[in-house]
């Protein structure tokens, strides 16, 4: 809903007076996490928990669907702004079982 708030390129840090750093598009496969539903950004080290719903830190942007089942997340880092892509959701059945 509030996407275009958050066009890449914005000058983010205007209150702060701190040059923004560049945003970052990077992917993390969920299956080489250790605590997949805690992990830090790459960029900044901004701790990313499935258990932080506040979105103080981070913003889940869209949900990746392939072949009608999650396949992974487009999460907004809040911190430094870098666009993470976590994949690799459906792999994980494999461990289940
Ligand atoms: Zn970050």
């Amino acid at each position: 809903m509030s996407d275009h708030l958050y066009k890449k390129g914005e000058n983010v840090s205007e209150q702060t007076g701190i040059p923004p750093k560049n945003p970052q598009v990077y992917e993390v496969s969920i299956q080489k996490l250790i605590h997949p539903e805690e992990f830090q950004c790459n960029e900044c080290g901004a701790l990313i928990s499935a258990s932080d719903t506040t979105e103080d830190v981070y913003k889940i942007e869209k949900l990746i669907i392939k072949d009608n089942v999650l396949y992974g997340l487009v999460i907004r880092c809040n911190q430094c702004y870098s666009t993470i892509r976590l994949i690799d959701f459906n792999i994980r059945n494999k461990e289940m079982d």
